[in-house]
């Protein structure tokens, strides 16, 4: 059994790691400001005498013990780190050098998310870690990328120059139950949309591209790298199956069921075209790969949006129960 520190504890992909380090055996301190998450993701987790929740913002100093550290801590829909850039950038960069530096005076081992922004507009197709980038410095993703950018950065300097055993994960879109409905990431608002029957929001003519995995294979992957040996670069962990965003739309719509219409509006700034990662380094490395198949993930996510937002399916109930089957 480890003592181990999830910062961004109480955020999506938090939540779901917290979960499965408790099922695991571990002792967990969440460290979280609710920024962008709420405490109802936590109040579960809350029951379990080895759940620790400590209220606090990374960008301040962090005087805790751990063995293991999971740096989640920073906004991650671009709508919500675009709505306050600067403390999107502060929470990156600081957050890097508190977490870097109580690793570096308890020793602990500290795994930081990364992300595929740090690719920007990509072009090659798919990503591997050897390619450096097409990011826009200053355009209104920025404070998301190179702040992401420059904690990776910082991770490797740490490890360099004073020893800090460290893993950058480099994390493509995922998705799952636990997503907050109004986080603005296109799973959860096409699926919260067709439940709800309104326009089903796709920007630009949706044929930029992602590539979805779902939450539980990218908690497996965390955890493989985490207690991979030593691994001399960041790797890439999501799913490789590439899925345009309007195909994404038609198959939460058919899942769903119900009266939503597909409703085209601009692309943002910056959008990038396509994303798809390489697993070439995950699947050496760490012999770790996604298993789930997209409609099967989708069908787990409308669910927990059912119940999270107390939706009546109606008529739709005996397509999606046929379509688990
Ligand atoms: N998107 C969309 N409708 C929405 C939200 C997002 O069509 O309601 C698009 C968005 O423009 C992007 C893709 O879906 O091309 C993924 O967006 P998301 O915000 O989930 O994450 P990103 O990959 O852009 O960081």
């Amino acid at each position: 059994m480890s003592k181990i520190l999830v910062t961004g504890g109480s955020g999506f992909l938090g939540t779901h790691l917290c979960g499965y380090l408790l099922r695991r055996g571990h002792e967990v301190i969440c460290l979280d400001n609710f920024s962008t998450s709420s405490r109802d993701n936590v109040a579960e987790l809350q029951r379990h005498s080895l759940f620790h929740l400590v209220v606090g913002d990374v960008r301040s100093a962090i005087r805790l013990e751990a063995d293991q550290i999971y740096h989640l801590a920073c906004p991650a829909s671009p709508p919500k780190y675009q709505a306050d850039p600067v403390f999107t950038m502060e929470t990156s960069v600081l957050g890097a050098i508190n977490v870097l530096e109580m690793a570096r005076r308890t020793g602990a081992r500290v795994l930081m998310a990364s992300t595929s922004e740090i690719y920007g507009e990509p072009t090659v197709s798919p990503q591997a870690e050897t390619y450096r980038g097409n990011v826009n410095c200053w355009g209104p993703r920025a404070c998301y990328d190179e702040g992401k950018r420059s904690a990776e950065a910082l991770f490797f300097d740490y490890h360099h120059q004073y020893g800090v055993d460290v893993r950058v994960a480099r994390i493509f879109n995922t998705y799952g139950p636990h997503m907050a409905p109004g986080d603005g990431r296109v799973v959860s608002n096409l699926i919260v949309q067709a439940l709800r029957g309104q326009r089903m929001t796709v920007y630009g003519d949706g044929r930029q591209t992602r590539s979805l995995c779902y939450a539980d294979d990218l908690v497996l992957g965390l955890a493989a790298l985490m207690n991979s040996r030593e691994v001399p670069g960041p790797i890439n962990l999501g799913n490789d199956h590439e899925t345009s965003v309007g195909d994404v739309a038609k198959t939460i719509r058919q899942l769903v069921g119900g009266p939503s219409q597909i409703h085209f509006m601009p692309l943002p700034q910056d959008d990038p075209t396509h994303r798809r990662p390489d697993l070439t380094l995950a699947r050496r490395h760490l012999d770790w790969e996604p298993r789930t198949p997209l409609v099967e993930g989708l069908l787990k996510t409308i669910r927990h949006f059912e119940e999270a937002l107390d939706i009546a399916r109606g008529d739709a109930s005996g397509f999606i129960a046929e379509a688990a089957e």
